[in-house]
């Protein structure tokens, strides 16, 4: 759904509503590329609270590229204890020593997102606030109040969302001042147009608005839901008799797997009751996480619908990925003790 909306008037209550109320943060005191660089990388997982003290000490230990570039790995490490996804310290260290190496900070958004460790967010961050490129910045917040700004129910994760609220970001782009445009429209995400209770009556964009004149802004923006993983534990018993093993075969009309060996379960034994644990093992079916425990157990009088299978020819056998973990792991387990794969 396109945003309707004088635009010049919503870039002007933005700015006004953003240079009175911005927060004064280190980062924003100047338009260095270093320091901006920095806070981005460091707000891409941390709260901008969380991440003010680390800033302060990254920085006063870390005051150019330059002492970025040249820090032991140790040290560099050491200042980023905290704040965790070590591989971000490292490409700006990584970046630092590209950006030492050409002699400069790049000035165009392409260079900018060459540098190790920046992708289209980061890029954009800073091509619009040290560099007044007109790249429109998308990060979480953005995407909530824009779908809310135009009342677009497009998944903001899918393809589709990313375009959508792209060109929405890009319509509304101030090319006066992209870089306090931007930060204006996060700082609002951050701080007004929250996922909870958005604060609508304090909000300068209200008027422009179309969630909020629909009365769906607490319906956005729309996620895909990601379904919870289940964790089970389940017992295979190992059965064996002589130099056979006792397996049962899924029927040819199994949804699942027909005609595939299984190692039978209480399901198909039942009664069977273990005698000692082989091992255990761990395995993912779409969103299950089972944990398989191998069970010896001592041939039944009645196999039921269970077939004893010479183990020598196991591998001829269509046998099912767990069947199949579970015979490794006790052929290990036969070599060296129990064992977990
Ligand atoms: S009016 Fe409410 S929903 Fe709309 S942008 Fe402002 S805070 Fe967000």
């Amino acid at each position: 759904m396109p945003l309707e909306t004088d635009v010049p008037q919503l870039q002007r209550r933005l700015l006004e509503w953003f240079d009175a109320a911005k927060r004064d943060l280190p980062w924003r005191r100047d338009r260095d590329p270093y320091r901006v660089w920095v806070s981005e990388i460091m707000l891409q997982q941390t709260r901008v609270t969380a991440a003010l003290p680390y800033y302060e000490r990254f920085m006063a230990r870390f005051p150019s590229i330059k002492a970025l570039a040249e820090a032991p790995e140790a040290d560099l490490l050491a200042h980023w204890a905290g704040l965790g996804y070590y591989y971000r310290a490292r490409n700006l260290q990584r970046a630092a020593q590209q950006v030492s190496a050409a002699g400069g900070f790049p000035r165009t958004h392409q260079a900018i997102l060459a540098l190790s460790g920046v992708g289209d967010y980061t890029a954009a961050a800073i091509a619009s606030i040290c560099f007044s490129l007109p790249h429109a910045v998308l990060d979480g917040n953005v995407y909530r109040v824009l779908s809310r700004l135009a009342n677009d129910p497009t998944e903001i994760s899918s393809t589709a969302g990313k375009r959508v609220f792209g060109e929405v970001a890009a319509k509304l782009l101030n090319p006066d001042r992209p870089g306090d445009h931007n930060q204006a429209l996060m700082e609002l995400g951050a701080t007004v147009c929250l996922p909870r209770n958005p604060q609508c009556l304090l909000c300068p964009l209200a008027a422009f608005c179309e969630a909020r004149a629909a009365g769906t802004q607490d319906q956005l923006p729309r996620k895909r839901r990601v379904p919870k993983i289940v964790r089970e534990e389940r017992t295979l018993f190992w059965v064996e008799r002589g130099n056979h093993l006792l397996l049962w075969q899924r029927p040819a009309g199994s949804q699942l797997m027909p005609g595939f060996w299984e190692l039978p379960e209480a399901e198909q034994l039942d009664g069977l009751s273990g005698t000692s644990e082989l091992g255990s093992f761990r395995h993912g079916i779409t969103f299950h996480d089972y944990l398989f425990r191998i069970v010896t157990a001592a041939p039944p009088a009645d196999t039921g619908v269970a077939a004893w299978v010479n183990i020598g020819t196991l591998d001829g056998l269509p046998l099912s990925t767990v069947a199949k973990k579970a015979v490794t792991l006790v052929e290990r387990s036969v070599k060296r003790g129990a064992a977990t794969l």
